[in-house]
């Protein structure tokens, strides 16, 4: 016999905010086309571990959607569907809407730089027999996890005449790997009295890239120049053109499920292509003609603070803007005032094992849904931009519409730490926004683990941010 609920029971209901767990709220063939989704996105994961990558990989997909390469002097009009690859490393994809773009855009963005370790510009030396490599980390990394891990070695090299080299090796099952040595055990007491933020410091991060000499000659040097003989016979390059080259080594393992369930799913790189993908995705999803302008900016150096010309902090994509309204004889900053955009950005998720560093009220969890920060950044909120209760209050209500699991999130405690998305550049801009994204354990890790329903809800957030009418 069911029994009634209590008044108690009731006015909760009606006035307690719940979280809900996407599995307990989702259908049977919702989950199922949130797994079917995923296994897209992990095709996306392994074929895209690096900016230039991830650029290309979409620069294809909106090619293969009808997307033309923009041209800044054309005057679009609705339904044109336009791709901007800014120098191979951000890419802008839009579809140009039925309301003027004075009625502003809907934009999201996300990035699609990750941390890693970036080759030095003189990076090959040998030692003891041994070839090296010498790196500078990218990003913020915890340096030890770093160590004894198969790596891969991505980027492009560019000889003095302008020729560009793609490089790509420890993808491939017959392809070689490289890797960061460590002390044994047995030798490592003093390292052990290291602090953990000193255990591997930035000049131990030395990549192993070969041990054979050359000839037996009794020369110095042999082993090194035998790894530069192998890549000039392979690449057609020598020594001075990794002066001019981005090389970043990688993890060289592929994105996997986790868990006897399969919920989850474990790789490198997650933050953030585990929004890029739902945020690109979701524009090429988009059936018939928007109301607004739909734009899903795919940017480079946020990792590093979004400086540099690929980075949000740059004016490329204000200019892109600028000049879809200019050809239109539309005003840009009133296009720019009326935009509404998603910073879509991964958050942290709640780890049972590490509880300290989160305040559970405002916390979020896996499985809980797309992630909605109204503000991120450290101390006193710095170094963010505080989302308006008013567009806060439209952000909800278009995902409670479209049936987005969501939850609301902090990084973590107060003064814990911190961080910052691309978020302030785009208010910078003029532009209403508030930051959503999945969830990440071990973020910043070379193996990170979001929930499949998290990332597919992340999707959805942005599949229905842009077909509001
Ligand atoms: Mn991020
Ligand atoms: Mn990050």
């Amino acid at each position: 016999m069911a029994e009634e609920k209590s008044k108690a029971d009731e006015l909760k209901e009606k006035l307690f905010h719940k979280r809900e767990n996407a599995a307990k709220k989702l259908t049977q063939p919702e989950i199922a086309e949130a797994d079917a989704f995923c296994e897209g996105y992990k095709d996306f994961l392994n074929r895209a571990k690096t900016e230039r990558e991830a650029a290309s990989f979409m620069e294809v997909r909106a090619k293969a959607h009808g997307f033309a390469e923009f041209d800044p002097k054309k005057a679009y009009t609705a339904g044109d569907k336009v791709y901007y690859n800014n120098r191979g490393k951000a890419i802008i994809l839009a579809v140009i809407g039925e309301k003027p773009l004075e009625a502003g855009l809907r934009l999201t963005a996300a990035h699609i730089d990750s941390p890693r370790l970036d080759l030095k510009p003189s990076p090959l030396y040998e030692d003891a027999g041994l070839a090296l490599f010498k790196t500078h980390y990218y990003g913020g990394i915890k340096k030890y996890q770093w160590t004894c891990l198969p790596l891969a070695l991505h980027g492009v090299l560019v000889k003095k005449d302008g020729e560009k080299i793609e490089v790509r090796v420890g993808e491939e099952a017959d392809e070689p790997r490289f890797a960061v040595t460590d002390l044994l055990p047995h030798l490592a007491n003093e390292q052990m009295k290291r602090t953990l933020a000193d255990g591997v410091r930035g000049e131990e991060l030395n990549v192993l890239v070969g041990s054979r000499p050359f000839s037996a000659d009794e020369s110095s040097d042999q082993v090194k120049l035998n790894i530069l003989n192998i890549l000039f016979e392979k690449y057609g390059v020598t020594e001075s053109d990794f002066l001019s080259a981005e090389l970043e080594i990688v993890p060289a393992f592929q994105a996997c499920d986790i868990g006897f369930d399969r919920s989850m799913i474990g790789s490198y790189g997650h933050d953030d292509r585990v929004c890029a993908y739902p945020a690109a995705e979701a524009i090429f999803a988009l059936e018939g003609t928007p109301a607004y302008t739909a734009v899903t900016v795919l940017t480079d150096k946020e990792e590093i603070g979004s400086e540099g010309n690929t980075g949000l902090n740059s004016a490329y994509l204000e200019h892109f803007i600028t000049d879809l309204c200019l050809a239109r004889g539309e005003n840009v900053r009133t296009a720019l005032h009326h935009t509404k955009s998603l910073s879509a950005d991964v958050t942290a998720a709640f780890d049972p094992t590490y509880p300290d560093v989160c305040e559970r009220n405002n916390a979020a969890f896996l499985n809980g849904g797309a992630a909605f920060m109204k503000y991120s950044g450290a101390r006193g909120k710095s170094g963010t931009s505080d989302a308006s209760a008013e567009y806060m209050a439209a952000v909800r209500r278009m995902l409670d519409e479209n049936g987005v699991v969501w939850q609301c999130a902090e990084l973590g405690k107060v003064d814990a730490g911190g961080g910052g998305t691309v978020a302030m550049f785009l208010a910078g801009m003029d532009i209403d926004v508030v930051d959503i994204g999945v969830p990440v354990l071990s973020m910043h890790a070379p193996f990170e683990i979001v929930s499949k329903l998290d990332v597919f809800m992340t999707y959805r957030a942005c599949k229905a941010f842009f077909e509001e009418k």
